[in-house]
């Protein structure tokens, strides 16, 4: 039938869009399979950006995921540099437009489109000097800025902003970082966590600022000197670096009337609100999949679950939908600390600290109903696995056993009375 032929268009060629083509080809999927991405480059990891690769550990070509070579012989035709523009449904699929003015057809369309970072919308934001991260050019820029001379400041404490932070830190550089609100890593972490955090980056030579707003950018001749604070503050600066947060695109979404909600609205299998048209990974809005977890939706950002949301695609794909399971887990470098969490913080209720955090190797064990729902594991590698298996098999921790090291958390687990 000429409407099977068409195939799959992944817009976007990121972690999702690979893991996608990769299990519909590994479940027998024989249509062709497009990724059209915007970025001149085959699908690259993003977390290296602002770590080993902005330090400068690791070059452009270590980043790649599945190279042009790989995605030919697998039969997986990868349009880079070329932006969708527009996209339009008729019945049996679809065409999408790209700017260069090519025309692609599809059975079936996947949007794999991420986020963009957040912009910060003060005066001075397009002085040379203030950056921001996402893209490898992004990085590109904020290497060759942090290798440079002069103070650092960071609007943002989050995972991106303190890990950047923490290579300049390490690169010589006095840094400051400002959160606008109370905690560093406010949205992800538990307090007790960004406690931890902020002391550790204090150790470091890192200044973190709370609860206090970037008014502004100063520059001379075009180029920033300056960062002006809401308290009124006014930092000397050679390079600033935004860092709060990304939004999802969603323009192609919205131009197919598909809902949006803070993310492509999709459900259990991925689809979205007009059942056909799938959404995976950054850009979409997931039922709440973590069976110990809140309801409603969340937009889960990193690898894993891009990876996993993306495989769950293509099962509905395949015609073998089956509804989105995965124990969520996500690791940040911050320099020399490692943290590794799993499951989702928040919602926790109680909280059973394990080991010592003054060592900077411990594990804290969140608690919701009287059972185990996540962990955070800083430079505890062993436990964030042991805390993952037993998710995934339903397992807990006694939480009145839990604080004691003596025993290996391994033996603690048992079955939820
Ligand atoms: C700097 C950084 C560090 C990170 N560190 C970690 C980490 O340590 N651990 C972790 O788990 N996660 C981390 N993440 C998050 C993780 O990288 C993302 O969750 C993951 O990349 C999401 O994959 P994705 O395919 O959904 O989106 P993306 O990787 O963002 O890919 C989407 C692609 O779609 C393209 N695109 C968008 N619209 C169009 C269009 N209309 N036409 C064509 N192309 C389009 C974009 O240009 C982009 O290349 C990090 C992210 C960043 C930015």
């Amino acid at each position: 039938m000429a409407s099977q032929r068409r195939g799959a268009l992944v817009v976007g060629a990121g972690q999702a869009s690979v893991s996608f083509a990769e299990a519909l080809r590994q479940g027998g999927y024989e249509d062709p399979v497009t990724i059209v991405g915007e970025e001149p480059l085959p699908p690259y990891e993003r977390p290296p950006l602002t770590k080993g690769f902005l330090a400068g550990h690791r070059d452009d070509a270590s980043l790649v995921i599945r190279s042009p070579d790989w995605l030919a012989e697998h039969g997986v035709a990868l349009l880079a540099g070329e932006r969708v523009t527009t996209v339009d449904r008729d019945a049996e699929g679809g065409f999408a437009a790209t700017a260069s003015g090519r025309s692609l057809s599809f059975d079936r369309l996947v949007l794999a489109t991420g986020s963009r970072a957040r912009a910060l919308p003060v005066p001075g934001a397009d002085l040379a000097g203030v950056l921001s991260i996402r893209t490898l050019a992004d990085a590109e820029r904020l290497r060759a800025a942090l290798h440079d001379d002069g103070p650092v400041v960071v609007a943002g404490g989050g995972f991106l902003g303190l890990e950047v932070a923490a290579v300049a830190r390490e690169l010589g550089r006095a840094v400051t970082v400002i959160e606008a609100t109370d905690r560093l890593l406010a949205r992800v972490v538990s307090p007790a966590l960004s406690r931890f955090f902020r002391a550790a980056c204090e150790r470091r030579g890192t200044r973190v600022v709370l609860d206090t707003t970037v008014a502004g950018f100063d520059g001379e001749q075009g180029h920033l000197t300056a960062v002006r604070l809401g308290n009124g503050e006014v930092l000397p600066a050679a390079t600033a670096v935004v860092s709060i947060g990304s939004v999802p695109r969603t323009e192609l979404a919205t131009q197919l009337r598909l809902a949006v909600d803070g993310g492509v609205v999709v459900d259990q299998m991925a689809r979205a609100s007009d059942g056909h048209t799938l959404a995976v990974g950054d850009c979409a809005s997931v039922p709440q999949f973590f069976d110990r977890g809140l309801p409603g939706r969340v937009r889960p950002e990193s690898v894993q679950h891009a990876m996993d949301h993306a495989r769950s695609a293509a099962a509905t794909v395949l015609g073998q939908p089956a509804a989105y399971r995965a124990v969520p887990w996500f690791w940040s470098d911050q320099g020399d600390l490692r943290l590794q969490i799993v499951g989702f913080v928040a919602g926790a209720q109680s909280t059973v600290v394990r080991g010592d955090p003054a060592t900077e190797a411990f594990s804290l064990l969140h608690y919701r109903a009287g059972l185990l729902v996540a962990a955070e594991c800083v430079g505890s590698a062993a436990e964030h696995l042991v805390v993952k298996r037993a998710l995934e098999k339903g397992l807990t921790v006694d939480p009145s056993a839990a604080a004691d090291t003596s025993v290996p958390l391994r033996r603690l687990l048992s079955a939820p009375a």
